[in-house]
């Protein structure tokens, strides 16, 4: 059984984003119906609707930072109610039993993960899974977050895949106080990387390009701005940092950044995806113990854990609220780094 439901996508990568309407199945018995308030705009949903990946189905729907309104529930669910105030990240299925969802690592599940956008909905092989820039979604309760009470609930919308995706390796890595971490990008990852390090209790640093962002570093909670186009200001901070979180979506040169790597630290990739280049000098990571790892967004008990920890310390992301007809605009200014430092889009608007 199926619906059919309001949303904004794109039927084809050189399109620009248009509404359309997308086929939701009907809500099962383990099953959660959310009317969507709000949803994030992440890099990921612009590679994914221009098919910079590869492997885009058409049409696509993205959003995958969503926060809204249960309006119903299947016959077996007992954690929600209609009324409450529920939350989707990234993830919408997995297979349950391989060893890493038996460790609550659905993200890295071995069978592969049902992503909330461009998946295909295990309950309906036929359907597809559409993301978030739409009116409703429906979700297995063990997919759906809780949202901590007194949160704004647009500018939490961004910890669903910015602030998951930061949080889990710093908690991976053990980041807490005495902890000297960097951030690697200003955008929607790295605001956030910034804000959930500093709550951790960890002294942080910016690597960013932009010089204009350096004040707004600081008002985040950076202690430090290092602007990684000035050679002088790489080299002070050589051998200074545990971690790197970088957030940079495109290609581009990590050796400079191995070497501000303190002995047996770790540089995170987060945003590039692919072949690096230029190739990476190995003498510095011998020499200094040092690694490259990449992270995965989070498990859904790590993607609780982390709204619980901004509800206690009232973290959100700072976001810059637009219609969904905006949301072309968005991208152009998102490619050119003009975000303060995540648009969320006013699902409402949708209905307009
Ligand atoms: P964003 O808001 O566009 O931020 C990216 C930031 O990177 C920019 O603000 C800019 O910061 C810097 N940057 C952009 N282009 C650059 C370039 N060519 N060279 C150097 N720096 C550049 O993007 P986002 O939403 O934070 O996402 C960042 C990346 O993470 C995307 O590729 C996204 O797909 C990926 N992602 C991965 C996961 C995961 O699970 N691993 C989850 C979500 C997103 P400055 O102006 O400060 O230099
Ligand atoms: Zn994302
Ligand atoms: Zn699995």
């Amino acid at each position: 059984m199926q619906q059919t439901v309001k949303a904004y996508g794109t039927p084809a990568a050189d399109a620009p984003l248009r509404e359309m309407t997308i086929p939701r199945r009907s809500v099962g018995a383990k099953d959660v119906e959310i009317e969507i308030l709000y949803c994030g705009v992440c890099h990921s949903d612009l590679h994914t609707a221009r098919n910079d990946w590869g492997g885009t189905v058409y049409p696509a729907v993205p959003g995958h930072e969503i926060v809204g309104r249960v309006v119903s529930v299947g016959s077996d669910v007992t954690c929600f109610a209609p009324g409450d105030i529920a939350a989707v990240g990234c993830l919408v299925d997995s297979c349950r039993t391989c060893k890493n969802c038996a460790q609550d690592l659905e993200q890295y599940c071995t069978n592969g993960f049902t992503g909330t956008y461009n998946g295909k909905d295990k309950h309906m092989p036929e359907l597809r899974t559409y993301g978030g820039y739409s009116g409703k979604v429906v979700v297995d309760d063990h997919f759906v977050l809780k949202v901590p009470a007194g949160l704004d609930l647009a500018a939490t919308a961004p910890l669903l895949c910015a602030g998951i995706t930061t949080w889990s390796p710093l908690r991976h890595w053990k980041v807490g106080p005495g902890s000297t971490i960097a951030v690697v990008g200003l955008g929607g990852l790295g605001h956030m990387a910034i804000k959930l390090a500093k709550g951790l209790g960890a002294h942080v640093a910016l690597f960013s390009r932009s010089e204009s962002k350096t004040q707004d570093a600081l008002d985040l909670g950076a202690d430090r701005v290092v602007i990684s186009t000035r050679q002088e200001e790489m080299d002070a901070v050589a051998g200074t940092f545990d971690v790197i979180i970088d957030t940079v979506p495109y290609v581009h040169d990590l050796n400079s950044y191995i070497k501000t790597l303190s002995a047996s630290g770790t540089l995170v990739l987060v945003g590039f995806l692919g072949d690096l280049q230029p190739m990476l000098n190995t003498a510095p990571m011998v020499i200094g113990r040092k690694a490259i790892s990449g992270s995965l967004i989070g498990g859904i008990a790590e993607t609780q854990e982390m709204l619980d920890f901004c509800g206690e310390h009232n973290i959100t992301a700072d976001i810059e609220l637009i219609n969904m007809q905006d949301i072309n605009d968005a991208y152009e200014r998102m490619l050119k780094s003009d975000v303060r430092y995540r648009f969320v889009i006013d699902m409402a608007s949708l209905k307009n």
